[in-house]
């Protein structure tokens, strides 16, 4: 039996998850189950089994993301479940390594394929910032599976869906979380399908109003150069890179970016890269695949008035 681990923002599966849930069915002969931590809305179910969910266990009783009790929590819904697929997202990459001691199972992450059967259970798998790929084969009975957002092919697999509840006691809790902080209405970054990134070319944190707009306009996340970062022109989350956060949005649009390699690092892996820069040698071009060479404040302005005339 293939599991899957549904994680859900404010009761809303995300398409992260659809995809662990297209994963699951695609190697599993005997239906998958879902586990989710909290009641999602109305009508999210029925989005699980369109991709083949048979199962979904409801557990409650935990409010706030905490990596040790969720990983408990789904740990102790996974009867039968040989494999756990997941997204490879902020809160399936802590959740991931934990369930996978508590299954004493074998763990793979980024990855970006189905697995081949005819080799073990063989999964390609992003490595060195997204530079290269490794083919790990996972050997115990268990195995553990977070894959890269974006990867893999939304296959329908409809079915129907039964949905149990259970519910984690106070006195289970590894840890109680007392308050939490959260920024509202933001695209995550890493679940962003759109992604506007900008640099030191947009010359100071003032600019940024034409970044913004057009990264609404797109329904895209905001992301910057490690710089930007560091002179708290943008705040750190937004930092991609080698050392900042590793992407794969279907579209990349890069402002004011030279394209080190410690920047292509986090986003080389994006499916289209638009580049836009005043300079022709920008190291960025090489990695393009659509580039404008021009004035940042003259190309935004144009490019927010073609997305405002393709909404009306
Ligand atoms: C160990 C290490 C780790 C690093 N990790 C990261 C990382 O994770 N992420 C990261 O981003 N960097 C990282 N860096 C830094 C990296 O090497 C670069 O210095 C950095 O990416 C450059 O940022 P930038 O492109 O915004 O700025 P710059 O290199 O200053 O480039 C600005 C670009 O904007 C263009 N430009 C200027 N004005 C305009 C205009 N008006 N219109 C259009 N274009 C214009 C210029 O032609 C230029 O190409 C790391 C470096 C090291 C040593």
């Amino acid at each position: 039996m293939t599991g899957i681990y549904a994680e859900n923002s404010e009761g809303i599966f995300k398409k992260s998850v659809l995809e662990a849930a297209a994963y699951a069915s695609q190697i599993s002969t005997d239906g998958v189950i879902a586990v989710c931590i909290g009641e999602p809305n109305a009508g999210e179910a029925d989005k699980l089994s369109k991709y083949g969910v048979t199962k979904l266990i409801v557990v409650e009783g935990l409010h706030s993301f905490d990596a040790q009790n969720y990983s408990k929590a789904i740990a102790a819904n996974l009867e039968g479940i040989k494999t756990l697929i997941l997204a490879n997202t902020y809160e399936g990459k802590s959740i991931a390594p934990r369930v996978s001691v508590l299954m004493n199972g074998s763990l793979a992450t980024n990855v970006v394929s189905l697995p081949d059967m005819s080799n073990g259970f063989t999964v390609k798998r992003g490595v060195f910032s997204g530079k290269g790929f490794a083919y790990v084969q996972l050997n115990r009975e268990n195995k553990i599976v977070a894959i890269t957002p974006n990867s893999i092919e939304l296959k329908e697999n409809p079915v129907s869906i039964s949905i149990v509840k259970t519910s984690v006691s106070e006195s289970e809790k590894l840890t109680q979380i007392t308050s939490t902080n959260k920024t509202a209405g933001k695209i995550p970054l890493t679940e962003a399908e759109i992604v506007v990134s900008a640099g030191r070319g947009m010359k100071g944190p003032e600019n940024w109003g034409m970044v913004e707009e057009l990264a609404g306009l797109l329904g895209a996340a905001t992301a910057c150069s490690k710089p930007v970062s560091d002179m708290d022109w943008r705040p750190h989350s937004e930092h991609v890179g080698q050392t900042g956060i590793t992407i794969k949005p279907n579209l990349y649009i890069a402002i004011g970016i030279s394209g080190a390699i410690q920047h292509l690092a986090g986003v080389s892996s994006s499916k289209v890269i638009v580049v836009i820069n005043k300079d022709p040698e920008a190291p960025f071009f090489k990695a393009a695949d659509y580039g404008i060479v021009g004035d940042a404040f003259e190309i935004l302005p144009q490019l927010i008035a073609a997305a405002k005339a393709a909404k009306n």
